[in-house]
């Protein structure tokens, strides 16, 4: 794997531990879409290979697979149980300020703060 290191300066931990478990998504879930790849379709044949931006020339496939990814990832990071049971003990609830206790969990998880609040949302506490 390897992350530009601008990319790294231009982010916090929490980003770069995002990802590190996107990255292993990619290799764990799709790896064999681009080894099928090289033997059914060699002239198309490329690597795996993720934008800060956008994807400029990206197939529907590898859309998805990104997508795929970009979904996982937190939720390696922030396991359901663990997650609320982390987030009842900071007090987190629906309409409250809820800002001291997302930093908490950021910090406790070591992701981003804009993870953490897309993860309550998931989880139906926010
Ligand atoms: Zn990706």
């Amino acid at each position: 794997m390897l992350i530009d290191p601008e990319a790294y300066k231009k982010t916090n931990a929490g980003c770069v531990n995002n990802t590190i478990a996107h990255e292993c998504v990619h290799w764990y879930k799709h790896r064999m879409y681009y080894r099928m790849q090289e033997y059914i379709l060699p002239r198309l044949a490329k690597y795996c290979k993720c934008y800060v931006e956008q994807l400029p020339y990206s197939t529907e496939e590898e859309i998805i697979l990104e997508n795929h990814a970009i979904g996982i990832a937190p939720r390696i990071l922030m396991p359901k149980n663990p997650f609320l049971e982390m987030a009842y003990t900071f007090n987190v609830g629906y309409g409250k300020d809820n800002r001291y206790a997302i930093a908490q969990l950021a910090e406790f998880f070591e992701v981003s703060k804009q993870s953490v609040t897309i993860r309550l949302e998931e989880c139906g506490l926010l």
